[in-house]
């Protein structure tokens, strides 16, 4: 019997079920395929593969330990599989099911149709809440909090190798055409790191966490910073979740005094483990949400957006006149993370004032996170661009927010150094500057810094009559309906409230709905 076990983005030993179930049946092989297909997309960026590399490496050494080399192919999925059924008589692939981009939706197909043809047993194993071939959204939560409460499986204590299986080494980023972008140090995407963050989140690092995670500095100090090593898989989000618990409870034993991190910090990081899996499980039930609207009208009224728009260029590369827009945009090159709701704001200025389309610039952002996660980016992409229709459309205004996010400047002076001279009071707003003081600071607008590329208030006010004109059409409420009851959060659900009353709740009524700026 010889048994597969292929990695994709589950990069561990640890509560690895395909792994656990190999090892107690026998030999087998601990498979991981670089697809250059894979790399060549649009979404996936040399940074991303920095970090996978980098816990493919360390799973290398951890199964050597345990016996059974890694063996590493590159080349597409199904010949790999077909080249060690050859060699090897293969009788089962082992593996976890990934909610991926469409790529490997794809793959993960032809890899089942292949298995069935040459009677190999393919067994697929969910790894985090995310149910496969949901029948109704009211289930989730409680099919997710099962397996979060099931236990962490422990790293196997010996594996029984395949002799004689040839591998190589993993390619440089340039053998697969990942050209440099920016990210000089990519966050590492291994357990070790993972295993770091955690330990000193909890042992005093997150204290600030509530507060700071809207701040893209402090953010960048005090949130978990785990999603890299999360989307490789070098550590999951059952073990993380219980983890929180185990935390929790230990301070719950504890006088307030004694308390490292505040017991809402760890309450804030389990609502965003929960989102984790809420927001992928949208991209595995509706697989086409990566390309198509969520709601039908909207995507009726979408307008493309070319890769080489001149206002999509400057967006992307951190131009756009707005200083903390800018700077956001600048850090996330260089770093490859930002904070969430700097997340939310870069993103929704794209498709409210700069009125690009959400996939076009949603792609842009897609390579720039080194913590890439498709279910995460695709359905929140969306929502932050009023896709959606059971979401109140949130508006930004990139002033307030670098006003309320960056009050001294510290963090546009650092990612905008031309603007270094503007005093604080005007740091968000150069343009206001008269002449003498734009001197002063050394700023040249549309010279040494690009000038607006548009007045912000009047493109928020454009964009909020495109949102009106999509939402008052007469079938805007059914399809809303739609969308909710396959892909909306239930937690908000009023206590024996029906279906569609519930939906009344969360779905479009009036304009009202229709800020022109959010606060948060
Ligand atoms: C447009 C957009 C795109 C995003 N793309 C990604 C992505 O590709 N990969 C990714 O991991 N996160 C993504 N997020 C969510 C969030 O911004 C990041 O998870 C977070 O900033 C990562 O930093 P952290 O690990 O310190 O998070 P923390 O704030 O410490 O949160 C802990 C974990 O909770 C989860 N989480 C936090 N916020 C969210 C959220 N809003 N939705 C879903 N899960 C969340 C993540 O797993 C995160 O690592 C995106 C958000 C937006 C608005």
């Amino acid at each position: 019997m010889v048994q597969i076990v292929w990695f994709k983005r589950d990069l561990r030993t640890v509560d690895h079920r395909p792994l656990h179930e190999a090892a107690q049946r026998g030999p087998l092989i601990p498979l991981y395929i670089v697809e250059p297909g894979y790399w060549a997309l649009p979404d996936t960026s040399r940074r991303q593969y920095s970090a996978i590399s980098s816990a493919v490496e360390e799973l290398g050494d951890r199964l050597n330990a345990l016996g059974a080399p890694l063996v590493v192919r590159v080349g597409e999925a199904v010949d790999v599989f077909r080249d060690l059924h050859r060699r090897h008589s293969v009788t089962r692939i082992l593996a976890h099911e990934e909610t991926g981009n469409g790529f490997t939706y794809a793959r993960d197909r032809l890899v089942r149709r292949f298995a069935r043809q040459e009677g190999i047993r393919f067994q697929e194993f969910p790894q985090f809440g995310v149910i496969r071939r949901l029948t109704s959204r009211d289930d989730w939560g409680r099919g997710h909090a099962n397996f979060m409460a099931s236990s962490v499986l422990p790293e196997p204590k010996r594996l029984t190798p395949i002799p004689d299986i040839a591998s190589v080494d993993l390619p440089s980023p340039e053998v697969l055409g990942l050209a440099a972008d920016g990210c000089d140090r990519p966050q590492p995407g291994t357990r070790a790191s993972a295993i770091r963050l955690v330990d000193t989140f909890f042992a005093g690092r997150g204290r600030a966490y509530r507060t700071a995670m809207s701040r893209p500095l402090d953010g960048a100090k005090s949130c978990s910073r785990v999603s890299v090593p999360l989307s490789t898989g070098a550590i999951s989000i059952r073990e993380l979740l219980q983890r929180c618990y185990a935390e929790r409870a230990d301070l719950s034993r504890r006088a307030e005094c004694d308390w490292p991190i505040p017991l809402t910090a760890i309450d804030s990081l389990v609502a965003r483990l929960h989102w984790h899996c809420h927001f992928i499980q949208k991209l595995e039930t509706s697989p086409d949400i990566e390309w198509r609207a969520q709601h039908a009208l909207h995507e009726v009224a979408r307008r493309p957006t070319a890769p080489d728009d001149p206002v999509l260029i400057a967006w992307a590369a951190g131009r756009t006149g707005f200083p903390f827009v800018d700077a956001c945009m600048r850090s996330l090159i260089a770093t490859g993370w930002l904070n969430f709701r700097m997340r939310a704001m870069v993103q929704a200025f794209a498709s409210y004032q700069l009125a690009l389309d959400w996939h076009a610039s949603g792609l842009l952002l897609a390579r720039l996170f080194t913590d890439y996660e498709p279910g995460i980016p695709w359905p929140r992409v969306q929502m932050q661009s009023g896709q959606t229709g059971i979401n109140t459309p949130r508006m930004y205004n990139p002033i307030k927010q670098g006003y309320d996010q960056d009050p001294s400047g510290q963090f546009v002076r650092r990612w905008v150094p031309e603007l270094r001279g503007v005093p604080d009071a005007l740091i968000h707003e150069p343009w206001r500057l008269d002449a003498d003081a734009l001197k002063a600071a050394g700023v040249v607008i549309s010279g040494t810094y690009p000038a607006r590329l548009v007045d912000h208030m009047v493109a928020a006010r454009a964009a909020r009559d495109r949102l009106t004109a999509v939402r008052h059409q007469a079938a805007y409420r059914s399809e809303a309906v739609k969308v909710y009851d396959q892909l909306g959060s239930r937690t908000r659900r009023r206590p024996g409230a029906t279906k569609s009353r519930d939906h009344a709740k969360d779905a479009p009524q009036k304009d009202q709905q229709l800020q022109l700026f959010s606060d948060q």
